[in-house]
């Protein structure tokens, strides 16, 4: 395992200092895959290109709490490229912080980062009041990063373009790009003062079950690309998800249940149809499926909402209109009535990485027990509950308390929505024109070198890795 790099202390942008060269700084996402954040300025204005939390190891999230290395009012726009909450989940605390312009973003992005943002602060209220109440927490009196105030506050700020489309803000042109990773995900590409800069975002794989497959890149100087599976070949995608089938089928000859921690968003649905592709075979018996997640419930009206059709492919919108059966939990005591089901089931529940929301009850009563079943669905990263369960943990801290894991952990790789490392570099093989440096960011050390290395010996530009707080001229 590579060694990761420490966030080392920034050099600041400078608080007040405006470089009059376009420049791009970067604020999250270097060095580590979450808390996405990067800053471009130039004379006509300062643009952060998302806005993303940092989660996972204690080392990155300390930073969600420092003061941000960019005074939050002399940020004149945001530009998110989709509503992952490691790409847009610090909005709140950019504006509780006094960021007072426009984020904007496509209508996708508008409709699920409402979603997100809202769920995001009810649980860092919950947390605080956790802490408060068990008495965990290092602050006194425990607060949380935002509130739902904040929250509310920055979901007001959202601009939707549309599907896809052009704005200008901060003194540049942003063009927002298809990326297919999750409804509304795009790259955005930002022009200013002759300078052109394209980020990725998030790219999805080209066969992913509901959504249409990203655009083809437009041009640009210089990029800014993710590297999550920069390292990695994803295994051919198997229609028939055996392994996932073969799991549900041993958990429920054992009696036991299944608990499947699913990314709200987009996870959430592939989860879904591959479910009932699987019951309607008659691969797996016909037990009860939960939703357990208010805010995958909610994002699941989103991806049916007719005003979303023109990113959702006709079939899979069809058949995620029909998907009968589902039971959804919407209490508390509903939710916790399911870890004691009296005969086996389908739990659906998120975080997808299992570093909150209810799934980690469900993982508190159903971990210690051999006949239960843990499916893991993605991207686990480094410091979440889900990373250690598939480093095969022995035991997880749950609410201060070691919880042992006996059940059975299996992670699928059936449903992965980002690209591997050939799919990152056709990507940028089908630019009009190759670009002129490349920065690979948000990966884990060894997957964002070996995508530098893939994507120096394929294209004759310079690559760089940049470290947190490094800036670039982009003249
Ligand atoms: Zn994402």
């Amino acid at each position: 395992m590579a060694r990761s790099q420490q966030p080392t202390r920034h050099h600041s942008p400078g608080k007040g200092r405006r470089p009059a060269a376009p420049a791009l700084t970067f604020l999250g996402a270097a060095g580590t895959v979450t808390g996405s954040k990067f800053l471009v300025e130039g004379g006509g204005g300062r643009l952060m290109v998302d806005c993303g939390l940092y989660q996972g190891e204690r080392r990155w999230r300390a930073l969600n709490w420092e003061a941000p290395p960019v005074d939050p009012a002399t940020v004149d726009a945001v530009a998110l490229t989709h509503a992952h909450l490691d790409h847009c989940g610090y909005l709140p605390a950019l504006v509780r912080g006094g960021f007072a312009g426009p984020a904007h973003t496509t209508s996708g992005t508008a409709a699920l980062a409402g979603v997100i943002l809202r769920d995001s602060a009810h649980l860092q209220e919950e947390e605080a009041e956790g802490a408060r109440r068990g008495g965990w927490s290092k602050h006194d009196p425990p607060l949380p990063l935002y509130t739902v105030a904040d929250a509310e506050r920055a979901v007001a700020a959202l601009r939707p373009v549309g599907e896809t489309g052009s704005v200008e803000a901060a003194g540049a042109t942003v063009t927002f790009v298809r990326a297919g990773h999750i409804l509304g995900s795009s790259s955005v590409l930002v022009e200013k003062d002759g300078a052109s800069v394209l980020f990725s975002g998030d790219l999805g794989r080209n066969d992913h079950p509901v959504l249409f497959p990203r655009a083809r890149p437009p041009a640009a100087h210089t990029v800014v690309v993710e590297s999550t599976y920069g390292d990695r070949a994803h295994p051919e995608v198997d229609p028939e998800h055996h392994v996932m089938a073969d799991a549900i089928r041993r958990t429920i000859r054992r009696g036991g249940s299944v608990v499947i921690p699913a990314f709200a968003v987009d996870r959430t649905e592939i989860v879904l149809l591959a479910l009932a592709d699987l019951v309607e075979s008659g691969a797996v018996p016909d037990v009860p499926v939960w939703v357990d997640s208010p805010m995958a419930l909610a994002a699941l009206e989103i991806y049916r909402d007719p005003q979303h059709a023109g990113e959702v492919r006709p079939e899979a919108l069809d058949r995620l209109r029909r998907l009968s059966g589902l039971r959804t939990a919407h209490t508390a005591e509903e939710s916790m009535r399911l870890n004691n089901p009296g005969s086996p089931c389908v739990i659906v529940s998120a975080s997808g990485m299992a570093s909150g929301g209810r799934v980690v009850h469900h993982l508190r009563y159903l971990l210690p027990q051999a006949r239960n079943t843990v499916l893991l669905t993605g991207y686990q990263a480094i410091g979440t509950r889900g990373r250690d369960l598939q480093e095969g943990a022995r035991e997880v801290k749950i609410a201060g308390r070691y919880v042992p894991v006996r059940a059975e952990v299996v992670t699928l790789d059936d449903f992965s929505v980002h690209a591997d490392a050939d799919e990152l570099l056709a990507w940028l093989g089908e630019m009009p024109r190759p670009p002129e440096a490349v920065h690979v960011v948000h990966g884990e050390p060894g997957a964002a070198r070996a995508l530098a290395d893939g994507i120096r010996d394929r294209f004759d530009c310079p690559v760089s890795v940049p470290r947190y707080g490094e800036r670039v001229l982009l003249d």
